[in-house]
């Protein structure tokens, strides 16, 4: 799929500039390994003049009211939904996605820019009475200041929207890294923003050599927060550097979803919502399920209505209007599903569907969806996010013991249960261990509701209102009067 009229520059300060070495990378497709465009290569120069731009851009920024910067998100959004096929297109050629999931994820990535152009009109303080008649005990909220933002490929554009509208809807200018896989999506939606009319330096994108950016987010001090979405090792060096400037840190980090799939549940939804929950975009999200609890009475019937249900996924290039599913991102995405399913296998699991490489597509990282059953807590599947199309199948005996095998990982972001007992469904989600419960729903995510992960799965949230409330600082005021 071609892209037209992608801009190649980064933008510093509403402009688009080259790197200031003039370095540049390629951008590839993963369907085919084919350029989809040249970006420049910055570093540590680029991303200081970013932040320049960004903090000359605070104070007017946020001197502006709350419902001045909503019009512009709003504008913002119009935008990115008159050009949904172009920015579609984009997330196509280098996320690989589906043109359904692309054109899904723009509609999803839209949805943050109107509800955070919204809620942000609703930033209240409080006054709270004081201990004496002389005094008044005021609380107000203001923007944290210029933000980091680090992005991955699996959302190119939505894991940018999610952040930025909220930051920008309370005034806080940003600076984004996105992935070197998909810069293209965020240089759009910069452009975008520009065209909408928010000024110049309040959007601001940089890429190239992540390390020496995240050296200078972290170092420079009118960086007063990173928001960041990636894998819990980066996360990992993201805290510790940040412990030498006290830099605040919203953390979205990786999971290990467990989906439990109890006799009592509607079984035919409860495929369809482990299938929705387990290949959406691949199987390349952060809250895909990647272990399946299911209760050893209908074991054998949920493994065939899932192998016939899988079956039926249709893996295809973008060019496949009917595509389920695209290629994997790179090599290494393909190699760990293979991985994943040979160590299984070598300790007792059986291969029941798919895994192999499809070879008509032969420069791209093509994969047929798979199920594996037998899984338990000594394979790497267990332990470690697949990332991939691969639906690893675990039974159990009852409630306690899935309760207490779900929650047996460091991670803690999304979990799913499918019951339709209610007592059960409410202990359920009780006693999972996660940010996100999803009760007979394999999609939670929404732009009005928190999502966030517990225990290594991350620090912080995003969407709803507690999605603005990361990136303001509560003042407290306190006025002695003269009687
Ligand atoms: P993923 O596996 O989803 O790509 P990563 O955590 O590797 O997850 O990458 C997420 C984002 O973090 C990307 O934009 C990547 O370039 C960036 N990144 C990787 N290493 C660092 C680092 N040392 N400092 C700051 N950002 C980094």
């Amino acid at each position: 799929m071609t892209v037209q009229n992608i801009s190649t520059g980064m933008i510093i300060n509403g402009k688009t500039v080259e790197a200031a070495d003039k370095e540049v990378f390629e951008v590839l497709n993963p369907a085919n390994n084919q350029i989809v465009g040249v970006v420049p290569n910055g570093g540590k120069e680029d991303a200081e003049k970013a932040v320049n731009a960004a903090h000359g851009a605070f104070p007017a920024w946020k001197r502006k009211t709350a419902g001045e910067r909503s019009a512009l998100i709003q504008k913002w959004h119009d935008l990115l939904l008159d050009r949904k096929e172009e920015m579609a297109k984009i997330l196509v050629a280098e996320a690989g996605k589906t043109i359904n999931d692309a054109r899904g994820e723009v509609d999803y990535a839209a949805s943050f820019l109107s509800w955070f152009a919204e809620e942000g009109k609703r930033v209240y303080g409080e006054t709270i009475p004081a201990s004496t008649t002389d005094k008044r005990i005021l609380v107000i909220n203001e923007p944290i200041g210029v933000v980091g933002v680090i992005t991955p490929w699996n959302f190119p554009a939505a894991s940018i929207t999610k952040k930025i509208g909220a930051a920008l809807a309370v005034g806080c200018p940003v600076v984004i890294k996105p992935s070197e896989y998909t810069p293209i999506a965020a240089l759009k939606l910069a452009e975008l923003a520009i065209e909408a009319g928010i000024p110049k330096g309040v959007v601001n994108v940089v890429m190239g050599r992540a390390n020496e950016i995240g050296e200078v987010f972290l170092q420079d001090p009118r960086i007063k927060m990173i928001s960041f979405t990636g894998s819990t090792k980066v996360g990992k060096i993201l805290m510790r550097g940040a412990a030498d400037t006290v830099t605040k840190l919203s953390l979205e980090l990786g999971g290990n979803a467990p989906a439990i799939v109890f006799d009592d549940a509607d079984l035919d939804r409860a495929v369809e919502s482990v299938m929705a929950t387990k290949f959406r975009n691949s199987g390349q999200t952060c809250v895909c399920a990647n272990r399946i609890f299911v209760q050893e009475s209908i074991a054998d019937q949920f493994l065939e209505k899932m192998i016939d249900q899988v079956s039926k996924l249709k893996v295809g290039t973008s060019e496949d209007p009917d595509a389920d599913l695209g290629p994997l991102i790179n090599e290494d995405a393909y190699a760990k599903i293979q991985k994943h399913i040979q160590d299984a296998v070598s300790k007792g699991a059986t291969l029941e569907y798919g895994g192999d490489r499809i070879e008509e597509y032969e420069n791209g990282y093509f994969v047929t969806p798979c199920i594996i059953s037998g899984v338990n807590e000594e394979m790497e599947v267990w332990n470690e996010e697949t990332f991939g199309p691969l639906a690893p199948i675990i039974t159990f005996k009852d409630e306690e013991e899935a309760v207490e095998r779900a929650n047996n990982t460091p991670y803690g972001l999304a979990s799913y249960a499918f019951t339709e007992n209610l007592s059960r469904a409410v202990r359920l989600y009780e006693k999972l261990d996660t940010g996100i419960v999803g009760i007979n729903d394999g999609l939670p995510a929404a732009a009005q509701a928190p999502f966030g992960g517990r225990k290594e799965s991350g620090i912080g949230l995003e969407g709803g209102h507690y999605g603005l409330e990361e990136f303001l600082e509560t003042k407290y005021v306190s006025i002695k009067l003269h009687e």
